[in-house]
């Protein structure tokens, strides 16, 4: 069996292949005891671990395994699910949306960080919590797909008031711009998350579009956890991606790419 491991800073996602299939699990990061008595307990497996956390996993096996840094990995493993995907893309920006943001641009067959944002899937959870007392992803993503941003968000169209903008009035001037003061009370927990995930999602496209000036590309494929069973997520960076001129692409299983990419180094 050949393993691959990704340790992030909220998920482990681990990709593992027997008998030419290949299986995917992932774990919250306080269970990672349990994912390293899983692996202390194969006989005759190749193990190779990347991401943040690592280090701090490899302190918890007993076995031999090899280490890789993640943005390699990643690079690896984008390319082997998108040819899973019938696809010959030899020139990309890949978006990891994890814990936080990081983006790259793959070209000549190797893979450059161009930067990154702090905005990413800890600030969908963290500012949820604060807004609303929940802690639950799926349960935060569910509530937010029923919500509308209509009162919180300000769009350029607010502000030019009775007169025709330069830039689209459809385009966020301002995420939770509104004038807020007299409707704090009235706003639903439906509301208050859709309006998190419009900042989250506007944000790392935005700055993702900016940065494919710097790579041959304009495709951007979005990985990372933050997308799964997200919908809106999804909606929101797909539609500001092709408003700002770049072509989006979800990954299938995008957020194994790291682990896929350790599996496939060994
Ligand atoms: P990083 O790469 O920044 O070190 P990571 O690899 O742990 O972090 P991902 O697993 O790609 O990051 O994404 C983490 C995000 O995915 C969370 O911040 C959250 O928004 C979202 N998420 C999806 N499913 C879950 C879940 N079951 N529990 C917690 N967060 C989840
Ligand atoms: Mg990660």
């Amino acid at each position: 069996m050949i393993v691959g491991i990704d340790a992030g800073g909220t998920l482990i996602k681990v990709a593992y292949a027997e008998a030419g299939e290949i299986h995917f699990a992932k774990y919250p990061i306080a269970e990672m005891e349990q994912v390293a008595d899983w692996i202390n307990g194969l006989d005759q497996a190749a193990i190779c671990v990347t991401g943040g956390k690592s280090g701090v996993l490899r302190s918890f096996l007993t076995k031999e395994t090899a280490e890789m840094v993640e943005f390699e990995a990643t690079h690896l493993g984008v390319q082997y699910l998108l040819e899973k995907m019938g696809r010959s893309d030899d020139a990309y920006l890949v978006t990891n949306v994890g814990t936080g943001t990081s983006i790259h641009c793959i070209q000549n067959n190797t893979q450059e960080r161009l930067g990154g944002t702090g905005i990413g899937g800890g600030t969908l959870i963290g500012l949820s919590h604060l807004l609303t007392g929940l802690t639950d992803f799926d349960e935060i993503v569910r509530l937010a797909s029923n919500g509308s941003r209509e009162r919180i968000d300000l769009k350029v169209k607010h502000i030019y008031e009775g007169k025709e903008p330069p830039i689209s009035g459809e385009l966020t001037a301002s995420n939770f711009g509104q004038d807020l003061f007299s409707i704090s009370s009235e706003l639903s927990v439906e509301e208050l998350l859709a309006t998190v995930i419009g900042l989250v999602g506007e944000t790392v496209s935005t700055v993702s579009v900016q940065a494919a000036r710097q790579c041959s590309s304009s495709t951007i494929i979005y990985i990372g956890s933050s997308f799964i069973e997200n919908a809106l997520l999804k909606q929101v960076v797909e539609s500001y991606t092709i408003l700002r001129g770049s072509i989006p692409l979800f990954l299938e299983n995008g957020e194994f790419s790291g682990a896929v990419g350790a599996m496939k180094s060994l």
